[in-house]
């Protein structure tokens, strides 16, 4: 049984006031939930040490947004995968879409950033999905599967014993539009079925979360599907209200 995800994108959002009265309710609301769902926040780099003080003690896990793939270096103004381990991170986002397309990283950089996550101890989310184009061009299958295979052929299947997923539809992301719980769960079960081919128990534990305009009313129906574990939430893990509500849909 996959135990259900539910994470919190912060991005480029936020001060130290509003990350402490955000996380002083969403510990509150949380405290009660099953050990059924796992929740993480994913603040700033910035706000990571004002984060991690708050949550100490409680059952959120701490995230970072991005990192560095290379060990160390003059590299002004990065942050390396073993920094992020020896401060206590327990997961990392690679190839957000924002990354991909704004910072313009390539398949190859996500799958360097993945491989340095892992190999110092951190638990890569990898986020994949397709853009309005490319799913207008009924191209959605062969985009994701060329994104998950640039991580798999660098890192090899085993590694994915330790990642999580998320499905993030560009042209939901930040847009207000959801995939519908069948257009998400069909693509979900696209990805498991094609890390299946390689490795069927790899893909039977893997956790493959939703992201793309989550919101309190839509997350039970999506997080109802079969291959839909969790998600991955932007703009409401902003809202303790409501991502506190997501928090609990995910509770089942
Ligand atoms: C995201 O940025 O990963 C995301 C899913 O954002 P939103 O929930 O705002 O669409």
């Amino acid at each position: 049984m996959r135990r259900k995800l539910v994470v919190g994108n912060w991005k480029m959002h936020g001060t130290q006031a509003l990350v402490s009265a955000l996380l002083e309710e969403v510990i509150a609301g949380t405290a009660n939930l099953s050990d059924e769902v796992e929740i993480a926040v994913c603040p700033s780099f910035l706000h990571l040490e004002l984060a991690k003080e708050l949550l100490a003690g409680s059952k959120i896990k701490l995230g970072a947004q991005d990192l560095n793939a290379e060990p160390d270096g003059a590299l002004t103004g990065e942050v390396s995968a073993s920094m992020l381990a020896d401060f206590g991170i327990n997961f990392v986002i690679v190839g957000h879409s924002e990354r991909r397309e704004v910072f313009k990283e390539t398949d190859q950089l996500v799958a360097a950033k993945f491989a340095a996550a892992q190999a110092n101890g951190l638990t890569p989310l990898l986020c994949i999905g397709e853009s309005l184009e490319q799913r207008q061009a009924q191209t959605t299958e062969q985009t994701v599967i060329s994104q998950l295979d640039a991580v798999i052929d660098r890192v090899g299947i085993q590694a994915f014993s330790e990642a999580v997923i998320a499905y993030e539809p560009i042209w939901a992301i930040g847009t207000g539009e959801t995939a519908s719980p069948k257009q998400a769960q069909e693509v979900h079960w696209l990805l498991r079925d094609h890390l299946s081919d390689q490795d069927a128990a790899i893909a039977g534990a893997m956790r493959i979360i939703y992201g793309g305009s989550v919101k309190a009313d839509n997350a039970k129906d999506l997080f109802k599907q079969a291959d839909i574990d969790g998600g991955l939430i932007g703009g409401a893990s902003l809202k303790a209200e409501q991502f506190l509500a997501i928090c609990k849909s995910a509770d089942f």
